[in-house]
């Protein structure tokens, strides 16, 4: 069988997605690979779809639990022959899953890194056909990604122990060249072909919203999800608790999750979660890795997070379907104070540590910070911003951003730009934002007196209002104009760009919004759920009992966008049943009758 027929008979897809192709055909002619692309691109068919077609077995090395029972439980609702073998097995069943796999009974089995050199799974690997080894998730190999686990680096130990070398393959969405390097040497692939896919993830709004009370902003920005399910970010376990209680006593089905409560719990919740059965999870960023659920539909972050990495990161738990989703960030200048606070205290541990390297780790650390800030203020394209951040050459306009939606005018702030920077020099380079700004309005606050700014020449010389003042200086701190310090108690001072307007002249043009509400972004989701919602919520419902009675997650069934497929295409016969995306042959015989059905009597009505 070729890999396009098994495309669409197991896993029901008519074509593939960039880079799955490229990465099959050199895995198949017997090439290591590594496969760097964005979180739901379908880096899993990359490696299933080739264990199907070579003779062996394909073991699998997955870092969590729930990825490994995610992702089993698709491939054998798919007709595949797959297991697992973990610590959440007793000895008797991984006995007896040994024992059917040294029969034969597996084509992929997934096992945690920590099992490879045990003495029964080293005897059956010994003896077994292995003809791949596959690293899921394999920035967990590298001290610089952010989920290092020492037990990856035993790996290539494991690998000199079988008799033959398989083909290795790894696949990981962290695209840093330090981590890309570690991967290559610490799991000695073999001149690899190696493939970045483009990080530009079309299906997602990314929007930033500054408001004054966030808890109000997030209410309003869940009014319109109705059931659909999401996560909300917090950055500290206090305020995942606050977040919780108050979503919960809004009426909404929300759950927490951080690394302070009990095992159970969390494992209770991410359930849940998983199976649909709660709306939303309020977590810390502990709630991460384990989530292969495809129908996140949204991602807020009540936090600004520490860098574009791990916003990236997180943010990307929305839409791996392709379903359009909404990533929104509610930013607040605490939340830099929070985050300088966390760089500074986090290694503390002093005892025998080098001092240089700990001052560099800080500022690569502030300076990750700086650029995050910049996302939060930038009034440009915010996934072109991403995009850059990660090396790539994107469009200036995505028009499925906050920014590009909203309308702007550019604006000339020479002036203002020229006030602004002289004041701060007059200032002696001393004071924090909000003293500027006081300052160039005139204040006449007890403190403005009091140090005898009202003395200077730029003293009351801006008319603007406050909010746009500091608009105007986030720019010039944007551009260099400006430099904000990164001390507990930030000081503005002059940046390397400044005597370009003080000097040289030069013109500071910006973008400012010409309402003062942002269009309010329309959401696709509800856009196409509305045009055939009825039927969708009848199919949904399907699933669900079907999922209820397999206890299996929904989306393990069918994805929310194979079910809007539905919608589109209203198969009324198997064969028919057999053209939807993400329908392939076990699936078909196995659920068609009972779709098809709910759809022909939906059809009749009509
Ligand atoms: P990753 O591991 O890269 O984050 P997954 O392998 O979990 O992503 O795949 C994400 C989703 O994309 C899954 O629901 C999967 O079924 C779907 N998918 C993968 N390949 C294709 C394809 N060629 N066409 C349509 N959907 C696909
Ligand atoms: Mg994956």
């Amino acid at each position: 069988m070729t890999a396009k027929t098994i495309l669409k008979k197991y896993f029901g897809y008519g074509s593939f997605r960039g880079g799955q192709e490229m990465l099959i055909t050199d895995i198949l002619a017997g090439k290591d690979v590594l496969g760097i692309m964005p979180t739901g691109a379908g880096k899993s068919l990359c490696f299933q779809i080739p264990s199907l077609i070579t003779d062996g077995i394909t073991l699998v090395i997955s870092p969590l639990i729930s990825l490994m029972k995610d992702q089993v439980t698709t491939l054998v609702q798919a007709g595949v022959a797959a297991a697992y073998i973990n610590s959440s097995l007793t000895e008797a069943q991984i006995a007896r899953a040994l024992q059917n796999a040294r029969a034969g009974a597996y084509k992929l089995i997934y096992v945690a890194p920590e099992r490879l050199l045990t003495a029964d799974f080293l005897s059956f690997a010994e003896s077994a056909s292995i003809s791949m080894l596959t690293v899921d998730e394999a920035h967990c190999i590298s001290q610089w990604g952010h989920d290092f686990r020492p037990s990856y680096a035993r790996i290539p130990d494991f690998l000199e122990r079988l008799p033959h070398r398989p083909v290795v393959s790894a696949f990981t969405a962290t695209a840093t060249l330090k981590v890309r390097e570690d991967i290559t040497s610490l799991l000695q692939l073999d001149d690899p072909t190696v493939l970045v896919t483009g990080f530009e993830r079309p299906n997602l709004y990314f929007e930033v919203q500054k408001p004054k009370d966030k808890y109000s902003a997030l209410l309003s920005f869940l009014s319109d999800k109705k059931e659909r399910t999401g996560i909300v970010y917090c950055s500290t376990r206090a305020t995942v608790e606050e977040v919780c209680v108050r979503l919960n006593s809004s009426g909404y089905k929300a759950l927490r999750y951080h690394a302070g409560l009990p095992d159970s719990e969390r494992h209770d919740n991410q359930d849940d979660f998983i199976f649909d059965r709660a709306q939303i999870m309020v977590a810390t960023n502990a709630f991460g890795m384990g989530i292969d659920k495809s129908n996140v539909a949204f991602v807020v972050h009540y936090n600004m997070p520490k860098d574009i990495e791990s916003y990236y990161q997180e943010a990307g738990r929305a839409g791996r379907d392709g379903e359009p989703a909404d990533c929104v960030l509610l930013y607040s200048g605490q939340d830099v104070r929070t985050n300088l606070w966390l760089i500074e205290n986090a290694r503390d541990s002093g005892e025998g540590e080098d001092e240089e390297l700990t001052e560099q780790l800080m500022e690569r650390d502030r300076a990750k910070l700086r650029e995050m800030t910049f996302y939060c203020t930038t009034n440009d394209c915010l996934r072109s911003y991403i995009l850059k951040y990660f090396g790539e050459n994107p469009l200036t306009n995505c028009e499925n951003c906050g920014n590009c939606r909203t309308h702007y005018e550019v604006a000339d702030v020479t002036a203002e730009a020229q006030k602004i920077l002289s004041c701060v020099a007059r200032m002696k380079e001393r004071f924090g934002l909000n003293m500027v700004i006081d300052t160039l309005r005139g204040s006449k606050s007890e403190k403005v007196l009091r140090l005898g700014l009202d003395k200077l020449s730029t003293y009351g010389i801006c008319e603007q209002s406050v909010h746009q003042l500091r608009a105007i200086m986030n720019h010039l701190i944007l551009c260099g104009y400006l430099i904000k310090t990164d001390d507990e108690f930030p000081v503005i001072k002059l940046g390397g760009r400044a005597g370009e307007v003080l000097q040289g002249g030069a013109e500071v043009l910006m973008k400012l919004p010409k309402e003062k509400q942002a269009a309010k972004p329309e959401n696709q989701a509800e856009l196409v759920s509305a045009s055939d919602g009825q039927l969708f919520e009848l199919l949904r419902g399907v699933r669900l009992s079907l999922a209820q009675e397999q206890d299996v997650p929904a989306f393990v069934i069918f994805s929310d966008s194979t079910l809007r497929d539905m919608c589109a295409k209203l198969p009324t016969n198997q064969g028919e049943f057999l053209r939807v995306s993400g329908v392939g042959q076990v699936k078909a015989e196995r659920y068609g009758e009972q779709f098809v059905e709910v759809i022909a009597e939906f059809v009749g009505k009509g």
